[in-house]
């Protein structure tokens, strides 16, 4: 039926009533305009852009071609839930975090109906009591919510670190099914336990990966990778929060999934402040043996500008950021004083895209946070690359491509370049008016600007014809 007074996100809610399982996204689309037709340029563009940022929390995407509504990807989802010995000794089940993202997003915990093994109602009611957390910040008081199930735990001899197994029967209004399982009937599925939790996380980390961003919703990324679980609906690893908890690769505060080494910014004014360091993630400080020490890197530095500008550089394990800022200055012919930095290029899953993780700067009187950062505690391997940038004003940005480890030469001083690009020279303007050839070291800026043109010259004619003038050293 067509009908031009519904609302975009009116018809993408007729169409999901209707569903009743997996669509691909092009049907999903098509049904969406058979109710409400649009002359848009593109019109599933705007349906997509809606569904992405509005429904995300009614709809699961299993694949960059398929969507699934919510409640039917929730529709027996298991999942288990410890329990704490204040929840045993009072006889009650935490509403949080146990059904953080389990149950509709802000549906009304009083009209969760809780079912037993044989799916009958348990009689329940909803506590809610007052608990003090200490935070960085000092202790503060949160309000807490539970249900009574008193009777059901002693009738099940419910001990702490026992486990209830939860399947949400109907995920749209709350139905919840509890089972008790005692902790040694969970600790002899151990192994199914961990194998389960690693994948859960695997596909987490790939969702992560795979964003734009170098964030994602816990609300968008905990559905799907439920979803491309190869038995979703089979014995439940342990709770996602305490999966991500304990995943060394990313960190949750249970809205946000982001890289392991990510910090908010409060964290980083507050550390900052109290201590008076900048935030770099910890290079593992293990004493370098002799040997790790001595090894030489050797690296293709190229600005990533202008690739055609190379330097091959070898520097040893044990030398530092400073000697390595130290030799790029030089090999790159910049201005010293300014400051540089070096970050590590991870590669982000099967994509293009990179992350830069920061390994510390360098001032130019060799202090900063790479000041001790050695090259052999980068732990790189070859094909491994660096980004520097020197001139945190001007940002000046590098590649460094590691292409081998090897031992040193004998009589050898590193660091030191032991390649460069061909030059491709340009010549002094004034010598060649003069009738003569001189490679040009100069662009005076002044005058190249006022011409419209380059303005090349050689240092003599620099300070002969240029002297007051402001000029930039040419690198080759
Ligand atoms: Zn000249
Ligand atoms: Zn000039």
């Amino acid at each position: 039926m067509v009908n031009d007074q519904v609302t975009l996100d009116g018809a993408i809610a007729q169409v999901l009533d209707t569903l009743d399982g997996p669509i691909s996204m092009q049907e999903f689309y098509q049904k969406v305009l058979e109710i409400r037709p649009s002359h848009a340029k593109n019109p599933t563009a705007s349906i997509r852009d809606r569904m992405r940022y509005g429904w995300y929390h009614k709809i699961a995407e299993l694949d960059s071609d398929t969507l699934i509504p919510m409640r039917c990807l929730m529709r027996g989802i298991r999942f288990a839930v410890p329990l704490s010995r204040k929840e045993v000794s009072q006889g009650l089940l935490l509403t949080y975090p146990a059904f953080e993202l389990y149950l509709p997003r802000e549906f009304p915990l009083s009209e969760v109906k809780l079912l037993d093994e044989r799916g009958n109602t348990l009689p329940t009611r909803l506590k809610s009591f007052k608990e003090t957390v200490e935070t960085p910040l000092g202790s503060t008081e949160i309000k807490r919510e539970g249900f009574e199930l008193s009777t059901w735990f002693k009738q099940h001899k419910v001990k702490r670190g026992d486990y209830l197994l939860v399947t949400t029967e109907n995920w749209e209004r709350g139905h919840i099914r509890l089972e008790h399982e005692p902790a040694k009937a969970r600790q002899r599925r151990q192994a199914e336990i961990a194998a389960r939790n690693q994948e859960f996380a695997d596909h987490v980390f790939d969702l992560l990966e795979s964003q734009r961003e170098e964030d994602i919703l816990t609300g968008k990324a905990v559905p799907t990778a439920l979803a491309q679980m190869s038995d979703p609906y089979g014995y439940p690893g342990d709770h996602w929060m305490q999966i991500l908890a304990k995943d060394p690769r990313m960190r949750s505060d249970g809205w946000m999934i982001r890289y392991s080494d990510w910090r908010s910014p409060l964290e980083s004014i507050l550390l900052e402040r109290f201590f008076e360091e900048e935030m770099v993630p910890e290079v593992e400080e293990l004493p370098l043996s002799e040997e790790a020490q001595q090894q030489v890197y050797r690296f293709k530095a190229a600005l990533k500008y202008h690739k055609s500008l190379w330097r091959r550089i070898e520097i040893q394990g044990g030398q530092t950021l400073v000697d390595f800022n130290h030799i790029l200055v030089n090999a790159f012919r910049h201005d010293w004083d300014h400051m540089g930095g070096f970050w590590k290029r991870v590669r982000r899953g099967n994509t293009k895209r990179y992350r830069d993780i920061e390994m510390g700067d360098v001032d130019p009187m060799g202090g900063g946070s790479g000041a001790d950062v050695t090259i052999a505690s980068l732990d790189l391997t070859p094909g491994d690359t660096l980004k520097f940038v020197f001139d945190f004003g001007d940002w000046i940005e590098h590649i460094l491509t590691l292409e081998t480890i090897t031992v040193p030469e004998d009589n050898v001083q590193y660091p030191r370049v032991i390649a460069q690009n061909r030059p491709r020279y340009r010549y002094c303007q004034s010598c060649k008016e003069a009738g003569r050839k001189t490679i040009a070291t100069w662009i005076c800026i002044e005058c190249s600007n006022r011409e419209g043109q380059d303005v090349l010259v050689c240092e003599d004619c620099l300070y002969k014809h240029h002297e007051d003038h402001y000029a930039d050293e040419i690198v080759y």
